[in-house]
């Protein structure tokens, strides 16, 4: 299913990557750590697909989850059952929840954490690029948002442990797609990729991580201590 969201452009633009059902199983369980929960009330303010599945599987609660838990206990394949169970029809009341009006570039709650960090304070990284740090009280995570100029790249990299992107403004593309405001990428240790802003306009992400990034050139792994990536 594809959902539309009002781009700072004004423009409507598709969401066509989505949060995991994983991801929100935890979320709606209150078992995220809370960089990752940010990114991702960020993305439901934005998402009205993600913000209905949400709100199903807090209409249905997690005693119905827990008895649907699959064979081998995995919550999402639970989650699956429960989707299924929904749609045929077996499980009424499932509250529909409201699209949000108002659609600026940095929505609630992340507009909060930028005001508690002082406002928008960018961080030169070089290259035009720029990153300011959000601070929370997660020490698991990091979570920073990142502006890349338009058309250039962010240095090729892959990953100790998980990274989430978010995009808030422009658009950016790499080797699995394209993403624009709104759309979520998940990647792993299983991805190396380049993320090139593509050249209409600067593109603004939310990033959160769990672990450095692994940068392949050996001049950014040198400055990576000093840009505090
Ligand atoms: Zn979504």
């Amino acid at each position: 299913m594809r959902e539309t969201a009002d781009g700072a452009s004004g423009k409507r633009q598709m969401i066509e990557h989505h949060l995991d059902d994983d991801m929100l199983v935890h979320y709606s369980a209150g078992t995220l750590a809370e960089g990752w929960s940010v990114a991702v009330a960020t993305h439901l303010a934005l998402c009205p697909a993600c913000r209905s599945n949400l709100a199903m599987l807090e209409s249905v609660g997690g005693y119905f989850l827990q008895r649907e838990q699959g064979d081998n206990g995995d919550v999402s394949e639970g989650w699956n059952n429960l989707k299924a169970r929904i749609e045929a029809g077996e499980i009424e009341n499932v509250l529909p929840m409201k699209r949000h009006s108002a659609d600026p570039t940095f929505p609630e709650p992340l507009r909060s954490y930028i005001h508690g960090a002082g406002g928008l304070k960018w961080r030169r990284l070089g290259r035009g690029a720029a990153h300011m740090i959000i601070p929370t009280d997660d020490s698991t995570t990091t979570v920073r948002l990142l502006k890349i100029p338009a058309g250039q790249p962010v240095p090729a990299h892959s990953h100790d442990g998980s990274e989430l992107t978010l995009v808030l403004d422009g658009s950016f593309s790499d080797e699995v797609s394209t993403f624009r405001r709104g759309d979520v990428e998940m990647a792993d240790g299983d991805l190396t990729h380049q993320p090139k802003a593509n050249p209409d306009r600067d593109c603004i992400c939310l990033a959160v991580t769990d672990a450095p990034l692994r940068f392949r050139s050996r001049f950014m792994r040198w400055l990576q201590p000093l840009l505090g990536i």
